[in-house]
């Protein structure tokens, strides 16, 4: 009899040891994941602060391509030179940023005002003195530094490669270079400028980044490692598939719901698209069996998933369609 109860005792103390084991490994992994959404909304946080994110991009970038090409800086004015180099190359990058911002938003309040498209004169002197200025502190940090015996004389290899970096994650060149390609009219972009073009120089960055972080851990361990790997090549890489790659994936299927028209089915239209009232030479059929341009389509998808015409829901319409 009490061997049998021992028999039981043990039995039922490996069943709690088993169970407690896996409650806590319940929790631990619960804990986990919420810990990874929490962060993962702090990330996108982060990164909708496109400036900030793009700031702290290009320090980490900037120190180490320096630290990757000037070999023969002295190790103790090393970690000086490094940071106090990029953060003013940054600084004459960023007034190079805030001419072209105020060149493209004279050219979008000219197009929004097309009577009166050239900006006063008043405004222009302003604008100028205020990037004269601009200018003026950058090179007096520059000679303040000098004083100091940091001279900053960055090569014209660490200019070119910072530079391009530089046109690559700042807002307003993400900005200016889908709407230039967009004047280009490449079809094959399907009026996803505003998504592919960030998603390329994206990749570009996340590859640049990648093999300079990788020359560093081969060749040199530096503590910046660390840090370069989480901002250079994480973040970015979240930012490319969240911000973009699902984007794109998101819009294309919405838009390969509407066949596209053969010839004679146009010509029975009557060649007018209803949208923009010109003639069409290509065009999408809505489940309403309503024929527009592509782009025409595209711009209304943005805004509202109703026909233009009969004001139908493309849903509801497809599904009777079936
Ligand atoms: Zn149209
Ligand atoms: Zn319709």
């Amino acid at each position: 009899m009490s061997i049998l109860l021992m028999q039981n005792s043990s039995d039922s103390l490996i069943y709690y040891e088993q169970r407690w084991w896996s409650i806590l490994v319940e929790v631990l992994l619960g804990m986990g994941t919420e810990i990874m959404e929490e962060m993962h909304c702090m990330e996108q946080f982060f990164i909708r602060l496109q400036n900030v994110y793009a700031f702290v991009c290009q320090v980490c970038f900037f120190i180490l391509w320096y630290q990757v090409i000037e070999e023969d800086v002295v190790e103790e004015l090393r970690g000086d030179k490094t940071v106090i180099t990029a953060l003013t190359t940054i600084l004459f990058y960023s007034v190079f940023g805030y001419f072209v911002t105020r060149i493209k938003e004279i050219c979008q309040n000219g197009r929004a005002r097309s009577v009166q498209t050239t900006p006063s004169m008043r405004s222009c002197l302003k604008w100028l003195c205020k990037i004269i200025l601009e200018w003026a502190k950058a090179v007096v940090i520059v000679l303040c530094l000098r004083e100091q015996g940091i001279h900053y004389e960055p090569t014209l290899l660490y200019s070119i490669v910072t530079f391009i970096y530089y046109l690559c994650t700042e807002k307003v060149f993400l900005e200016i270079f889908p709407s230039l390609i967009e004047l280009l009219n490449v079809e094959s972009m399907e009026n996803l400028e505003h998504l592919y073009i960030p998603l390329v120089l994206n990749i570009l960055t996340i590859a640049t980044g990648t093999s300079l972080v990788m020359y560093t851990l081969i060749m040199k361990f530096s503590n910046f490692v660390l840090l370069s790997t989480y901002f250079l090549i994480y973040l970015r890489v979240k930012d490319a598939y969240y911000n973009y790659w699902c984007l794109i994936i998101a819009e294309r299927e919405t838009y390969s719901s509407f066949r596209t028209a053969t010839e004679k089915e146009i010509q029975d239209w009557a060649d007018i698209c209803a949208v923009c009232l010109n003639n069409m030479s290509r065009a999408r059929i809505t489940p309403c069996n309503h024929l527009f341009h592509p782009y025409c389509l595209k711009q209304c998808l943005k805004t509202s998933f109703y026909c233009p015409l009969c004001k139908r829901h493309f849903m509801e319409a497809s599904g009777e369609s079936q």
